[in-house]
C-alpha cells in the first residue's frame, strides 16, 4: 500500500496565496462588473528591462545554429554569469565572494525551501513570525514539527516581530541550529542595521548554528550604511548561507533565475563534531536533483550586471519604491500605523484592532483593492495587511483613493 507523508497534513490551510486568489475568484464571478486592483501576491507588473530582452534575444538566436547551441548546462550555472555576480553584487563592494560560491537556480523559494534538506532531521529551527511562508512550511513537509495548534507548529522556536521590537527578530533565548532571517522583510518591510546583523552572525558563530539569510529584496535599499549581503559582515562566510534573486530586482518572476552564496568557509557538523562543507553537500544536491536553468535565461540575467543593466533595473526598482511612499504616504494620512515602503516594496499596516481577514475582505468588497492578510504569514501578523507596491503608478493611485473613499 502506498502510503502518504503524514507531515503533509499538518500543513495549516492552503497555501496563503490561493486562499486569497479563491476569494477573489468568488468576487469577481458575484461582481463581474467591478474592477479589481491587485496589490497582494508580490509579483511585478513591469516588462523586462530592455537589456534583457535584446540579450535573451540573441540567447534565442544562439540556440538556433549548432555552432552556438547549449545542451544540458552545468547545475550550478554558466561561469559567464557567476563570475558577473561575484564581481558586481559583491567583489565591486569590497566582499571577498567567488563564482565558484554563487550557485545559480531558478528561485529563491525553490532555494530557501530546499536548503533545509541538507541537514539533520532533529534540528532545531528559529523562524520569524510572521514570516514568508516557505520557510515554515518546508520545514513541517520534512517532519521537523509537530502538529499545528493555536497558530503555531510544535517543535519551532518562533521569533515574535511585533510593534514592541519594531517587527525585528530577536536572538533566542535557547540554543537553535538554524536561523531564517530575511532583509528587507517579508512581509513587514523593515531593514537590519549592521550592528544588528553583526550580533546573529556572532550568535551563530558562538552556537555552531547555521542562518540562512534570504536578501530577495536587497535591490530596494537605497542606503549604504544598510547591509545589502549578510557577507558584508565579518566571519560571516563560516556561518551563513544568502539568497538572491532577480525576480523583484529585475522583474524575472515569469522568467526565473535566482542566485545562492554559499562560501568554501560555511561548514556544518556530522554525528563526531567533524566540520562538513554545506557548498559540497549543496553541489551533491543540485547536481542530482537540478539541470540547472535555461541558456537564454542565463543571458538574459547576465545582462542585469551590466552598465545599462544597473541602470535600467535601478530605473525599475525607483519606480515601485514611489508606489511604495504613496501608499505608505496615503495610509498613514487616515491614521494606519505602517512599517516598511522604505527600501522595501512592502506596506505593513496596523489594522487598528481590524482582523487581517476582516480588514482583507472589507477592502475586496468597499474598494476592489486586494492586499494581503498578516495572519497568514503567521500568529504575530494577526491584525496586519500587507500592501504591495507592485503595479502601475496609476493603478495604485487608483487603489489609494477608493481606499480613503471607502474608509471615509
Ligand atoms: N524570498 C522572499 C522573501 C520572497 O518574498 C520571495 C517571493 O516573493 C522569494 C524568496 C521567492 O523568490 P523567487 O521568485 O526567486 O522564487
Amino acid at each position: 500500500m502506498i502510503k502518504v507523508n503524514e507531515n503533509y497534513s499538518k500543513l495549516n490551510d492552503s497555501y496563503l496565496f490561493f486562499k486569497i486568489a479563491e476569494k477573489v475568484n468568488n468576487y469577481q464571478k458575484n461582481h463581474p462588473e467591478k474592477d479589481i486592483i491587485k496589490l497582494g501576491i508580490g509579483d511585478v507588473t513591469r516588462a523586462l528591462p530592455k537589456v534583457c530582452i535584446e540579450a535573451f534575444h540573441r540567447g534565442v538566436d544562439d540556440m538556433a545554429e549548432d555552432s552556438t547551441f547549449h545542451g544540458y548546462g552545468p547545475s550550478s550555472g554558466y561561469d559567464f554569469l557567476r563570475e558577473k555576480i561575484a564581481l558586481e553584487d559583491f567583489k565591486k563592494r569590497g566582499i571577498e565572494i567567488s563564482a565558484d560560491e554563487i550557485f545559480v537556480s531558478d528561485g529563491s523559494k525553490c532555494d530557501t525551501g530546499n536548503t533545509q534538506e541538507l541537514f539533520a532531521d532533529d534540528i532545531s529551527i528559529a523562524i520569524p513570525d510572521p514570516v514568508y511562508p516557505v520557510y515554515l512550511d518546508t520545514n513541517v513537509m520534512a517532519g521537523r514539527t509537530g502538529d499545528f495548534k493555536d497558530g503555531r507548529y510544535d517543535g519551532v522556536v518562533y521569533m515574535d516581530c511585533t510593534k514592541e521590537n519594531n517587527f525585528m527578530p530577536e536572538i533566542p533565548d535557547k540554543p537553535v541550529d538554524l536561523i531564517y532571517l530575511c532583509f528587507p522583510n517579508n512581509p513587514a518591510g523593515t531593514t537590519i542595521t549592521k550592528v544588528d546583523l553583526e550580533k546573529w552572525v556572532e550568535y551563530a558563530r558562538d552556537t555552531k548554528a547555521l542562518i540562512l539569510y534570504d536578501a530577495a529584496y536587497e535591490a530596494f535599499i537605497r542606503d549604504d550604511e544598510i547591509p545589502r549581503s549578510i557577507f558584508e559582515i565579518k566571519g560571516a562566510e563560516k556561518v551563513a548561507v544568502e539568497f538572491r534573486s532577480l525576480s523583484k530586482t529585475a522583474g524575472f518572476t515569469g522568467t526565473r533565475c535566482a542566485y545562492t552564496i554559499i562560501p568554501k568557509q560555511c561548514m556544518v557538523f556530522d554525528n563526531t563534531g567533524a566540520k562538513i562543507s554545506v557548498q559540497k553537500l549543496w553541489n551533491r544536491r543540485q547536481s542530482t536533483k537540478f539541470n540547472g536553468v535555461s541558456y537564454p535565461v542565463q543571458r538574459a540575467a547576465e545582462a542585469v550586471f551590466s552598465d545599462e543593466g544597473k541602470a535600467q533595473t535601478k530605473e525599475l526598482i525607483s519606480y515601485y519604491l514611489g508606489n511604495a511612499a504613496i501608499i505608505r504616504n496615503a495610509l498613514e494620512s487616515l491614521g494606519f500605523e505602517c512599517a516598511g515602503g522604505e527600501h522595501s516594496p512592502y506596506i505593513w499596516v496596523d489594522g487598528k484592532g481590524k482582523e487581517s481577514w476582516d480588514f482583507f475582505d472589507m477592502l475586496l468588497d468597499k474598494a476592489q483593492v486586494v492586499c494581503t492578510p498578516g495572519a497568514g504569514f503567521g500568529r504575530c501578523g494577526e491584525g496586519y495587511i500587507r500592501i504591495s507596491a507592485f503595479n502601475s503608478r496609476e493603478k495604485v493611485e487608483q487603489a489609494i483613493s477608493r481606499i480613503k473613499e471607502a474608509l471615509k
